[in-house]
């Protein structure tokens, strides 16, 4: 039995164990790394049953391996979800995550406010599946009503949004989706499940870029979805591909042969089986020791990040600061709902002097390392509209938090004195000689 089955472990325990056992071959007690494509069968019989899904086993690496699968498992118990498919990286977890749900002639409604390489995926990549995106400022309930139509099969949100430091009213978001009988997706990367728990507020799957703070030592990509096995597929007709026999499967019926693990299985035999968007055994052992420590690195990078935001928010050269675990922020009463422990480490700030200071300030830095990427141990600073919002038209980027004054840091954990010392001297260079400095 692994620990997914033992709810009464608190979540530091299940941060270490959950989904692992000693090796039974060999008695390890670290999840050895299983660098196998395939699997021996016993025989011809128990190669059959494992092909029927009948009885559960290894085939091929594609669909499963025994490290991605302690992975799987131990994400799943964080997130206190039902099953959880680990895939190659977060965006690889989106079109995962879509893909059983959505036909060509589909849409989704989504929040503005998500990570830069989500929008373009979402406007431009799926236009070729013919799915198609309805962009929503989800703080618009009317809005996001108007958005969902017949055609609707999902609303997808992030739970504290890159770039920002937005928090969404997931409980709010996941009550307009349930009454147009469409599940509510969220992207859990920034806060990972030791701040929030997506579920808990009435999201129906919850998915990650495991490459950030999951892993947090910036050496592996990854993506899981999870799902939260309450979303009831057979209500409207609308997910046929979980509630009419499967032609690629010999006919099986997901939800009728697997009932809250539906949407788990089928992302496992069809959609790792034909997209092949599997996740590196290698990849998910680094993740593996990354969450070994979650709850006490998200503590310090939380920690770390308050500091630092307080630091910018009190600089002359400084016009806002977006961090939600600000006391002034707007989102304090949200923050306090929805991740009480913490903000994370990941926000936004504008440089009085606009895009030209910006520009100076990534240039000026010396800790800080000038990159895109976000939740590793190592503090980042990138200017988002020159790199990873560049793709996105002005308007998008507004709308992302992502204007040409705007910097964002991701905190990582060194003393913060000396961050805050690098940004000091970083904001003199990037305006002096300006009416800010
Ligand atoms: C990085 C990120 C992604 C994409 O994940 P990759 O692992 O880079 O493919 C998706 N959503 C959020 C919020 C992210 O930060």
């Amino acid at each position: 039995m692994s620990e997914t089955s033992e709810p009464k472990h608190g979540f530091d325990t299940l941060q270490i164990h959950a989904g692992s056992q000693p090796d039974p071959a060999t008695g390890a007690r670290q999840t050895p790394i299983y660098q196998t494509t395939s699997y021996v069968f016993r025989d011809a019989d128990h190669a059959a049953k494992l092909f029927n899904l009948q009885e559960l086993g290894y085939i091929y690496t594609r669909i499963g391996n025994p490290t991605v699968q302690v992975l799987q498992d131990r994400v799943c118990a964080l997130e206190g979800g039902a099953g959880a498919v680990a895939c190659a990286s977060g965006h690889a977890a989106q079109v995962m995550a879509l893909f059983p749900l959505m036909k060509p002639g589909d849409n989704f409604v989504a929040s503005t406010r998500l990570y830069g390489g989500s929008v373009n995926q979402f406007n431009h990549a799926f236009k070729h599946f013919g799915w198609e995106v309805r962009f929503v400022d989800t703080e618009d309930e009317a809005a996001v009503k108007a958005a969902i139509d017949g055609n609707t099969r999902a609303v997808f949100c992030e739970s504290i949004a890159n770039p920002g430091g937005y928090i969404t009213d997931i409980e709010a978001l996941a009550a307009i989706a349930h009454d147009a009988g469409v599940p509510l997706i969220v992207d859990n990367t920034t806060a990972t499940p030791y701040l929030c728990r997506p579920f808990e507020h009435g999201a129906d799957i919850v998915l990650h870029s495991t490459t950030k703070y999951l892993c947090g030592n910036a050496t592996s990509m990854g993506g899981m979805v999870v799902d939260s096995g309450r979303f009831d597929w057979s209500a409207s007709g609308n997910y046929p591909a979980l509630t009419t026999p499967c032609e690629s499967y010999h006919g099986l019926n997901f939800h009728e042969a697997l009932g809250g693990m539906a949407y788990t299985f089928y992302s496992i035999a069809i959609t790792l089986r034909d997209l092949g968007m599997c996740q590196a055994p290698v990849n998910a052992f680094q993740t593996l020791l990354g969450i070994e420590t979650l709850s006490l690195r998200m503590e310090r990078h939380c920690s770390n990040a308050l500091k630092v935001a307080e630091f910018l928010e009190s600089h002359p050269a400084v016009e806002y600061v977006t961090y939600a675990g600000l006391a002034s922020s707007p989102w304090a009463a949200r923050k306090a709902k929805y991740c009480p422990k913490g903000a994370s480490s990941i926000f936004t700030f504008g440089v009085k002097g606009g895009y030209d200071a910006c520009v100076r300030m990534v240039d000026s830095v010396t800790l800080f390392s000038h990159l895109a990427n976000l939740g590793d141990a190592r503090s980042l600073i990138i200017h988002s509209a020159s790199t990873t919002h560049r793709q996105l038209t002005d308007e998008q980027r507004v709308a992302a938090g992502a204007g040409p004054e705007v910097v964002r840091l991701s905190i990582g954990l060194e003393d913060p004195a000396d961050l805050i010392a690098d940004l000091d001297q970083a904001l003199a260079k990037a305006t002096a000689g300006t009416a800010a400095a």
